[in-house]
């Protein structure tokens, strides 16, 4: 990436050096996700040239002197946000809020290559085994690690309680997957019919069509503009305990809170960077209702075993998620109109996969 909003170009570069406490990763599979059209948007601080891809899965090409538990050839991935391993956030097993966190993809070069630089290794990488695939194990850096946080670990969704998703790309078709596991009900909301084919499918108990619901939506409003709020109330019979915006838009978020019940819970997983302008929300249905507002910032690589067991023992199947593997060369010609038309399910890279478009 050579400019803000330029064409994406494949080319050879450098290979990269592994950090003193980092590794350098031969990358198999890494994950097309909105917030890499983000990054292309201009929505992060970005240094260009740029690499991005930031969902990524491989095996281990070159250890950093420092490295104490990781060797040549170990199959693994990472969360998106690395943490420095040192800080008062990291020791306390929170990495994924290190004020010194690094993203491959925003802060440094990232995963849409044929290598990609990991730091503070011994922190941050996550042994991915031999049962679960490449392509699964990618998406869990990104979108699937943190909507099993979102529901898990912030939201507390438990059996039998509603939660209803905005938003069925990546991360809200994962957080269907994660709440049926869970053994909620869940209502999908999206503006694509595609998406909800793919809720339903998925075990969502309900689908609504909005005209702003989607992960590929950049609309915004001021909320409850397509009733979307009333019909959750009314299935839910008097609204969802947990809902989720998957999308990052100021309609998604403000029908979220809206859709909630009293002392309902709401995860925010969808970007909404403050250089696209901050929302207006129903602060005061969040005040009069007694509402929880969370945020959901990925998930440590500490806390990967339980998801990762879950995925190992088939309980949980990110690898149903993705619709496609391509190459760099259709990433590079799909990414900028990734929030347009961002296809149906998750699409994953293969940096071997070379040739013409598909
Ligand atoms: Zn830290
Ligand atoms: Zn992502």
């Amino acid at each position: 990436m050579e400019r803000i909003r330029g064409p994406l170009e494949v080319r050879e570069v450098a290979d990269p050096v592994p950090p003193a406490d980092g590794v350098v990763v031969q990358v198999r599979a890494t994950g097309l996700c909105r917030s890499d059209w983000h990054a292309w948007a201009g929505h992060d601080d970005i240094t260009l040239p740029h690499v991005p891809g930031h969902e990524l899965a491989g095996t281990v090409a070159a250890v950093g002197a420092g490295v104490t538990q990781w060797s040549v050839g170990d199959r693994v991935t990472a969360p998106f946000a690395e943490g420095c391993g040192e800080c008062e956030s990291c020791l306390a097993g929170d990495a994924q809020v290190c004020s010194r966190q690094r993203q491959p993809g925003f802060t440094h070069w990232g995963s849409f290559a044929e290598y990609v630089a990991l730091y503070a290794a011994d922190t941050n990488l996550v042994a991915v085994p031999s049962a679960v695939s490449f392509e699964a194990a990618a998406s869990l850096g990104c979108r699937f690690a943190t909507a099993y946080r979102a529901l898990t670990a912030r939201a507390r969704l438990t059996a039998g309680e509603w939660l209803t998703v905005f938003g069925s790309g990546g991360v809200g078709l994962s957080a269907v997957m994660i709440a049926k596991f869970l053994g909620a009900r869940v209502i999908a909301v999206d503006r694509n019919t595609g998406a909800l084919r793919a809720a339903t499918a998925l075990g969502a108990d309900h689908v609504l069509l909005s005209d702003s619901g989607s992960e590929s939506g950049s609309e915004s409003g001021t909320g409850d503009a397509d009733g979307i709020p009333e019909r959750v109330q009314e299935i839910t019979g008097g609204g969802s305990h947990v809902t989720v915006d998957a999308v990052g838009s100021e309609q998604a978020c403000a029908d979220a809170i809206l859709s909630l019940r009293r002392r309902g819970r709401h995860v925010q997983i969808g970007l909404l960077p403050a250089a696209a302008g901050r929302p207006r929300l129903p602060m005061e249905r969040v005040i009069g209702w007694e509402l929880d507002l969370f945020g959901s910032h990925g998930m440590a690589a500490a806390d990967y075993p339980g998801m990762l067991a879950l995925v190992e023992g088939g309980e949980l199947r990110p690898q149903d998620l993705i619709e496609r593997v391509i190459g760099l060369a259709e990433a590079a010609a799909i990414l900028p109109a990734f929030d347009q038309a961002s296809p149906v399910g998750m699409t994953i890279i293969d940096p071997r996969v070379t040739g013409p478009l598909s």
